[in-house]
């Protein structure tokens, strides 16, 4: 259960959402915690979660090791900064600074060689869903943006499915819309990786998750987990998500 918490939260606020969520969060076992700050905030994580179950992210990285890319974030410095994850692709990613599958799989391919998970997001826009695009969209996502990883990358890599008609909308998939979506990830999976590899691949899905809708899409057997922007911004929302799983 991840939270993405995009251009949110300074460092002192950052501070107080853990004084708030670290009570709530403890004892969870049942799966991975992990919140995903902007950059500047990392270090305030990373210290108000150390010694919890909840494990930080970035939420992007450049694929160089080190150089002059002003404005950038290579994944040893995550590492360095004690992030375990990295979100890869966003849709707002993707919309915003124009990144494209061929990205996808430098910044994947990165963020394993720096000892990061990657959360690899992948999804339809609403006028490809449409026009009946969804199923092209994402089997063209999954060839440029992971098919190119060993079988050994793919093990450790999470996919996150996004429609981008959801993102921030309100307007959620339903867990039927979801599960067919994940299940034809999983597919795509098993065609270039094989069948162990698609079964133990995690599927999150993202996009308007709430603690109303969220037990409904965990039901899917497809949808291993959730991606969550707005949601997980309150810990008394965000820990009513997480205790789904
Ligand atoms: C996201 O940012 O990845 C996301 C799914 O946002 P929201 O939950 O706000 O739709």
């Amino acid at each position: 259960m991840a939270g993405n918490w995009k251009m949110y939260k300074t460092g002192q606020e950052t501070t107080a959402f853990f004084a708030g969520f670290n009570p709530l969060v403890a004892g969870t076992a049942n799966c991975d915690v992990v919140i995903c700050p902007t950059f500047l905030s990392i270090p305030a994580a990373v210290a108000a979660a150390r010694g919890t179950v909840t494990q930080i992210g970035g939420q992007n990285l450049f694929w160089a090791k080190e150089g002059a890319y002003t404005g950038e974030v290579c994944g040893e410095m995550l590492v360095a900064a004690g992030c375990q994850w990295v979100l890869v692709a966003h849709s707002e990613r993707r919309q915003y600074f124009n990144e494209s599958d061929a990205e996808t799989l430098k910044k994947t391919q990165a963020a394993l060689a720096a000892g990061l998970n990657p959360i690899v997001c992948v999804g339809e826009k609403l006028d490809e869903r449409k026009g009946g695009k969804t199923e092209q969209v994402l089997i063209e996502q999954f060839a440029g943006g992971l098919a190119g990883l060993t079988e050994e990358q793919f093990s450790k890599v999470a996919i996150a499915y996004e429609p981008v008609w959801a993102i921030g909308t309100g307007q959620t998939a339903t867990p039927a819309i979801a599960a067919d979506a994940h299940g034809l990830i999983r597919s795509e999976a098993e065609k270039r990786f094989g069948k162990e590899a698609a079964a133990a691949l995690r599927i999150l899905y993202g996009g308007s998750v709430k603690p109303d809708n969220v037990e409904r899409l965990m039901k899917e057997e497809q949808i291993d987990g959730a991606l969550v922007g707005g949601a997980s911004l309150d810990p008394q929302t965000f820990i009513k998500i997480v205790k789904a799983a």
